[in-house]
């Protein structure tokens, strides 16, 4: 098996990425879906979360506002360190759950686990490879204005807030161009899959 991270920036092209991966055999672990798992309703995660932060921040439905949750913690950097050790653990748990499941039924998968902020959170040593998709930030905001509808402005201030793309290229073990077109893209990770299948034999021979 091999447990590759999936990262990027914002709009970098991750999902893309993944989406052409998938279709040629890997297995994939969304780290947003994770969260949104372990915060299902009366849950040990959930009722942590709403005794923190009362149930102003439930829908109806008792699902957690994500939107309105999100408005809280991130205008106050404690609350969202709060919020983070509440969901955090809880989320490695399931995903090391996830992980070693599929080594058990399928020894030879590829398994892509999509980490937005995998080098921010230190999560390096959790993955035996780091696959960066990468993008030059002038396209970055080109690419969130088109797909999300944002003004310039905001597009720009949204990949402010994160880690410059450039800064995280030295911590890649293999990283995709999207700059071009989405043929090239397509040719190049077809490339990257034929990498992760040579990696992930010689890991199985070399461990047993
Ligand atoms: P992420 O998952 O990193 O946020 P996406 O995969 O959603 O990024 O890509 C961001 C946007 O850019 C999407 O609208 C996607 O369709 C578009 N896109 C991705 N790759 C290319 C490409 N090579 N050329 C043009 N548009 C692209």
């Amino acid at each position: 098996m091999l447990n590759v991270g999936l990262t990027g920036g914002i709009a970098t092209g991750k999902s893309t990425v993944a989406r052409i991966l998938v279709g040629k055999g890997a297995l994939l672990i969304d780290f947003d879906e994770l969260s949104h798992d372990v915060e299902q309703p009366e849950g040990p995660v959930w009722q942590e979360i709403v005794r923190h932060f009362g149930e102003e921040i439930l829908h109806d439905d008792r699902t957690i506002n994500r939107r309105k949750l999100g408005d809280i913690v991130f205008a106050d950097r404690e609350k969202l360190g709060l919020l983070n050790r509440i969901v955090h653990p809880a989320v490695f748990k399931e995903w090391h759950r996830r992980i070693e499941e599929i080594r058990k039924v399928q020894p030879d998968a590829i398994v892509l686990s999509d980490i937005p902020l995998l080098i921010e959170a230190g999560m390096k040593p959790m993955v035996d490879l780091v696959l960066l998709v990468y993008l030059s930030p002038e396209e970055q905001i080109a690419r969130l204005v088109a797909r999300n509808g944002y003004r310039r402005e905001d597009a720009e201030k949204r990949i402010a807030s994160q880690t410059p793309i450039g800064e995280k290229l030295p911590f890649a073990d293999i990283v995709v161009h999207n700059d071009g077109s989405p043929e090239t893209t397509r040719i190049a990770v077809g490339e990257v899959w034929e990498e992760l299948k040579n990696r992930e034999r010689s890991r199985r021979e070399n461990t047993g």
